[in-house]
């Protein structure tokens, strides 16, 4: 598949979870807590490269790579991802500094489900939500059993990632060198004078 094939098609699997997490917001009451950031605010978070293939896409179209690499050699490797800026918190935004083009891990923090070992979805979700919204936690956990296959599964949304690009997708890293490996594999795909890639 092409880049621009790849990033069309994850960008898909990011609409098709946006839309289903909002559902299930709508449904249950599960939201994140006004500008909270904590999840955001760790340093073992990890990630696969394709997660933020359209991420680098968007910094090469954008022509704010080579800024976005200075960032990025400035920042530990294992520490807080790239994209979180206190300050940009400060100023009342939630703290990441690129929002949509967030990876699938970010799009779950609030909320997800697993299967567990009896094969009904169980409910994922951070402590935040446990603590202030009790009541939209019990009725998600009560969607897991009651209509198992209308909640979003992590394994469903990571499995179309996969399908998409299982190179760029079968290995979990710190979410900086995710990030980090997604730039440079599109790097031939942007420079300059460098024909693009036509491999399907
Ligand atoms: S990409 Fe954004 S949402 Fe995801 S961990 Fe980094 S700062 Fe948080
Ligand atoms: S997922 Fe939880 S910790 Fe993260 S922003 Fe939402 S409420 Fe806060």
């Amino acid at each position: 598949m092409t880049f621009d094939k790849i990033v069309l098609a994850v960008d898909k699997v990011f609409r098709d979870l946006d839309e289903h997490l909002a559902l299930m917001t709508s449904e249950t009451g599960m939201k994140c807590l006004h500008l909270c950031n904590a999840c955001c605010r760790k340093t073992d978070i990890e990630a696969s490269p394709i997660e933020f293939i359209p991420l680098a896409a968007s910094l090469y179209e954008s022509g704010k790579v080579d800024e976005f690499l200075i960032r990025l050699d400035h920042s530990d490797e294992t520490g807080y991802c790239v994209l979180f800026s206190p300050e940009a918190w400060k100023d009342g935004n939630w703290g990441c500094l690129n929002y949509e083009k967030r990876g699938l891990i970010c799009r779950l923090f609030g909320f997800g489900y697993r299967l567990n070992r009896e094969g009904i979805p169980e409910l994922v979700t951070c402590k935040k939500m446990k603590e202030n919204c009790p009541e939209a936690v019990a009725k998600a956990r009560q969607s897991g059993c009651e209509t198992p296959d209308e909640v979003p599964l992590f394994r469903n949304y990571s499995m179309r990632l996969y399908s998409i690009d299982p190179d760029l997708s079968i290995r979990q890293l710190p979410i900086n060198k995710a990030i980090r490996l997604a730039i440079e594999k599109l790097y031939f795909h942007y420079a300059p004078g460098v024909e693009h890639q036509t491999d399907d």
